[in-house]
């Protein structure tokens, strides 16, 4: 997840400075429900700029106390006309659009849905919310690439702009302490017969009704957001992967499926085959509009599929597929450390390059300088970044401590780690601890010193600190 926590978590740094001063009106303690799966039915009308609305989601109390309101987030101009239970029947409910209490400048329909009575600790309800109206985006609120809109040239539906009911309530600090969801969805999405819906889901079944097409997708993975890409694509496929691509740029998008293939092989080499089958998708985006990615697929701005350079964002969200679900409430997403690295890696061994050493110097050099700035660096060990809200530094000091591993285990070594994990834990999931214990496992060389200080404290700031070169980085732990 790249772009994705990048752009999210850079949206939301972005605000810190406004937030510290103004969440005195958020309670201590909104009890959020859990979505564990959406059914979602919308009918796009292109030429109205409008869409129509039905989402069914599941949602689950993972509190130890009942919870006797279901708060949700739709864009301000979509409204609530009817929400109903399980059974179909009418159930009671408040919509008002509110600005965030800590990002005024964000504005939300905020929806609160009695549950009478209250869900029981570890109890699941179905709420069915029909909605209606337009999406016109969020550029100006200061999150420019959020220019979603419902447009014939290409429209886009996803969480960033509340196209659909999130699970939320209207504050970016409740937001961040509640987490990523994670669950699984059916999406109907009905278009005019000239366009198509592109997802990373996997296509179940494709309607044709006179001058609509529906298309229906299938979550392929546990998946934290949904979204849709609609136009007038071309779809190339082979196997498990498709490009969806305007026509102005099918020389790129054959282009992508290269790398994607050969990204693919590469892998599978070093880390062993993946479980099942896995879908993969790329869909072209306008540019400006936000490269991010989900579980199974990759919003990708028309400039890189112009520019052959932009190919480690592929290599990167690719190595996401052999990442088991992580079962850590506030994970410290070393994933994405170990994601950067392998853009380094990836590249180094498809275009036989050396780069990963000067890299891995510069990162260290230039993380050293954020290590005199930031103080939080000095306190808070990565192992506990996600506790602390500081997933951003889990790409850059991640990425140093794998590349370090790979420099002190070697590569055959750091594969068997990281494709023994992959077969180990793909089933159950796993938590830090059992990386290290499995890292430990696999490797004949001592880790626990070096794990101790890249993970669990910050002793990794005097390493980085003192390399002269990147040997420095990972020498003091060999045996
Ligand atoms: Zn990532």
């Amino acid at each position: 997840m790249q772009a994705a926590m990048r752009t999210f978590t850079t949206a939301l740094a972005g605000l810190s400075l406004a937030i510290s001063t103004a969440d005195t009106q958020v309670p201590s303690d909104p009890r959020l429900l859990r979505p564990a799966s959406y059914e979602l039915a919308i009918t796009v009308d292109l030429a109205e700029q409008q869409i129509d609305g039905m989402a069914r989601i599941r949602l689950r109390n993972e509190h130890p106390e009942p919870v006797g309101e279901a708060s949700l987030l739709l864009y301000r101009l979509l409204s609530v006309r009817a929400v109903r239970d399980s059974t179909g029947r009418p159930v009671q409910f408040q919509q008002s659009v509110v600005t965030f209490e800590d990002f005024t400048k964000l504005q939300v329909n905020h929806l609160r849905v009695a549950l009478v009575p209250a869900l029981g600790a570890g109890q699941e309800t179905v709420l069915e919310i029909h909605y209606a109206g337009h999406v016109l985006g969020y550029a100006e609120t200061g999150m420019a690439y959020i220019r979603d809109r419902v447009d014939t040239a290409y429209t886009l539906l996803r969480e960033d702009s509340y196209a659909y009911p999130v699970v939320g309530y209207p504050s970016i600090r409740v937001r961040r302490r509640a987490g990523l969801p994670e669950y699984s969805y059916v999406a109907r999405i009905t278009v005019p017969a000239t366009h198509s819906v592109a997802n990373g889901g996997r296509l179940v079944e494709r309607i044709e009704e006179g001058a609509t097409t529906t298309f229906v997708y299938a979550s392929a993975k546990p998946s934290w957001r949904m979204d849709f890409g609609i136009a007038p694509f071309g779809a190339l496929r082979r196997g498990n992967l498709t490009v969806f691509h305007m026509a102005a740029d099918s020389a790129g998008a054959g282009r992508i499926m290269d790398a994607m293939e050969r990204t693919l092989g590469l892998y599978t080499r070093w880390f062993g085959p993946l479980r099942g089958d896995s879908p993969f998708a790329v869909i072209e985006i306008p540019d400006g509009w936000g490269s991010q990615a989900d579980a199974t697929s990759i919003l990708q701005a028309a400039a890189a599929f112009r520019d052959p350079k932009r190919e480690d964002e592929l290599y990167h969200e690719i190595s996401h597929l052999w990442n088991v679900r992580d079962t850590e409430g506030q994970s410290p997403r070393w994933n994405e450390g170990l994601a950067t690295f392998l853009e380094d890696l990836a590249t180094d061994s498809l275009y036989a390059r050396a780069t990963m050493d000067s890299t891995a110097i510069r990162y260290a050099r230039w993380l050293s300088g954020r290590v005199q700035a930031d103080s939080s660096l000095h306190t808070v060990p990565p192992a506990d970044y996600g506790a602390r809200n500081m997933t951003d530094w889990s790409y850059s000091v991640g990425s140093l401590m794998f590349y370090s591993l790979y420099r002190l285990v070697g590569h055959d070594a750091f594969s068997r780690i990281i494709g023994n994990f992959y077969r180990q834990y793909a089933g159950t999931g796993a938590n830090t601890a059992d990386f290290v214990r499995l890292a430990k496992q696999t490797s004949r060389t001592d880790l626990t010193a070096f794990f101790d200080d890249w993970l669990y404290s910050t002793r990794w700031t005097e390493v980085v600190s003192s390399a002269e070169t990147s040997r420095d980085l990972y020498a003091r732990y060999q045996p």
